[in-house]
């Protein structure tokens, strides 16, 4: 009998997914259906650019996703006559070109199992009889499963940010709720100033691809802390196995215990002319059984006073990308800042916002251009039209505004199965998503970088590859059963 699954979501996950499931020669057939809405197979929010000086932000060596050659993404590069060693940073594209040629290939040799592709966003799921699930598409379409695996992404309905913002039709033009509006304007005049709300990777990708248009562009990013990433240079990637050994048994407790040991390791490791990066490296692949010692008081208190310090070092901008910031910065084009945005309006042909710079007891006023939306989260701006431009809505509230991407979330939410926290989406320790009475769905399963709530370390390349992993020998053992 065949077992029907359905992946919701083609990105990383989604395509990894289904690659390994197809690739498994259990006795029972599989018919697998993937799902997206954005008709860019395989490279999801992340590889899907044209544009060629988006970088990965690791070396090429450490991105292959083929269980045979370790070298497999410098070997297809390689093929296609691209110029790549094992330790460029090689173009994001060129990753979502060869997470698309190893499903193609998964997909040749699969044998008994059945492979489809469908274009649509899923809106909502439907218990249907005998334990299936029906996954209904926004074009009306539905497809039932014996199980369904959530590969969104980000998409998992947990926050939006929500800004007092007020004007009509000019305000919606400057107001750029993902950052990947802002690749997209036409005809920027030379003097425009970009906002850029977040100051991580993605920001740093619209401060490249606008400063490639003009190169008198002006851009602030403001975040929580005004903190860049750090850079990648080239060094061993690890401590010594004893050295890390002897660090990861001082983490035992809370998080401001495990910073003072890592601070103290990493200044003996500088003195032994070691690099703080070897030691953040190194502490990776232990940060999962880390965060799950911490109690949830211990995981809050990270998240709002460690985080930004930790992520700006964990997850660090190619060389080449720095050096163009560091240059942006000397010359005036581009600023940074600590605050919040408290209010946008539409002012003549340009935005006002008011901001409250951290630690300042005032908020004070900035012009800008266009405001552009850098988190990782979804952005809701409590506005709408206005009587005029600049005339504040006696009616603005802060009211998320529902995210396209969110509906089926929001579905999911309202019938009880799934449950958030303030962490986001609950997922249990088998990737099946928790249902709003603590009981979990046998047959749904999220894969992505939600799972950060569980293990916090799953947002890069190596460590989802690892739980995809891990999830589908779950499902197979699953369908094996049935
Ligand atoms: C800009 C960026 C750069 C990154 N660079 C690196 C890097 O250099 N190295 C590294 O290791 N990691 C990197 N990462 C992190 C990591 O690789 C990604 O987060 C990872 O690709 C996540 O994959 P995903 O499939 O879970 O999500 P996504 O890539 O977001 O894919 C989700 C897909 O699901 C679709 N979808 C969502 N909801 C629905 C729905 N309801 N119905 C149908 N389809 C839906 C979306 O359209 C999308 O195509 C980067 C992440 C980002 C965002």
């Amino acid at each position: 009998m065949t077992v029907s699954i359905v992946i919701v979501g083609a990105g990383f996950c989604g395509t990894m997914t289904a690659t390994r499931l197809l690739s498994d020669q259990t006795e029972k057939p599989l018919s697998i259906a993937l799902v997206d809405d954005s008709y860019s197979v395989s490279r999801g929010v992340a590889y899907r650019s044209d544009e060629e000086g988006w970088l990965l932000n690791a070396p090429a060596r450490t991105l292959s996703v083929e269980r045979d050659n370790g070298n497999g993404f410098v070997d297809y590069c390689r093929l296609r006559g691209r110029p790549a060693e094992p330790d460029d940073f090689l173009p994001r594209a060129w990753y979502g070109d060869y997470l698309a040629h190893v499903l193609k290939k998964a997909v040749a040799n699969s044998g008994k199992h059945q492979f489809s592709q469908h274009d649509g966003y899923a809106v909502a799921l439907e218990p249907v009889d005998d334990g299936r699930t029906k996954v209904h598409l926004h074009t009306g379409v539905g497809i039932s499963a014996d199980q369904v695996i959530l590969a969104t992404g980000h998409s998992d309905g947990r926050r939006s940010i929500t800004i007092a913002a007020t004007g009509g039709a000019s305000l919606d033009q400057r107001l750029l709720v993902t950052p990947w509006d802002a690749v997209k304007l036409r005809a920027v005049p030379d003097d425009s100033h970009f906002f850029l709300c977040g100051s991580g990777l993605t920001a740093l990708d619209v401060v490249y691809a606008l400063h490639r248009r003009s190169e008198k562009l002006r851009f602030t990013l403001m975040s929580r802390r005004g903190l860049l990433p750090q850079h990648h240079c080239q060094s061993p990637p690890r401590l010594q196995p004893q050295a890390r050994r002897a660090l990861l048994d001082q983490l035992t407790v809370g998080p401001r215990h495990c910073i003072t040991v890592v601070r103290k390791v990493i200044a003996e490791h500088r003195a032994r002319g070691g690099d703080w990066r070897e030691v953040i490296d190194s502490l990776r692949p232990a940060v999962p059984q880390i965060w799950s010692n911490w109690s949830e008081a211990d995981r809050r208190a990270f998240v709002r006073h460690i985080a930004p310090y930790w992520n700006t070092h964990r997850h660090r901008q190619p060389a080449s990308t720095a050096a163009l910031v560091a240059s942006l910065r000397m010359s005036g084009c581009l600023s940074l800042m600590a605050g919040r945005i408290e209010t946008i309006s539409a002012h003549g042909d340009g935005l006002l916002l008011a901001i409250r710079p951290r630690a300042a007891a005032a908020s004070r006023v900035v012009h800008a251009s266009y405001f552009v939306n850098c988190t990782d989260v979804g952005m809701a701006p409590a506005h709408r039209a206005t009587a005029s431009d600049t005339e504040p809505h006696a009616d603005c509230k802060h009211r998320p505004i529902a995210h396209a991407c969110d509906s089926l979330f929001d579905q999911l939410r309202r019938d009880g199965i799934a449950k958030f926290d303030w962490a986001g989406l609950c997922v249990d320790e088998s990737y099946r998503v928790v249902r709003v009475n603590s009981c979990t769905n046998p047959s749904l399963f999220y894969i992505g970088p939600a799972l950060k709530r569980r293990f916090w370390e799953a947002t890069a390349v190596p460590e989802l590859l690892m739980h995809i992993e891990r999830m589908t020998e779950i499902i197979m053992r699953q369908v094996s059963a049935r």
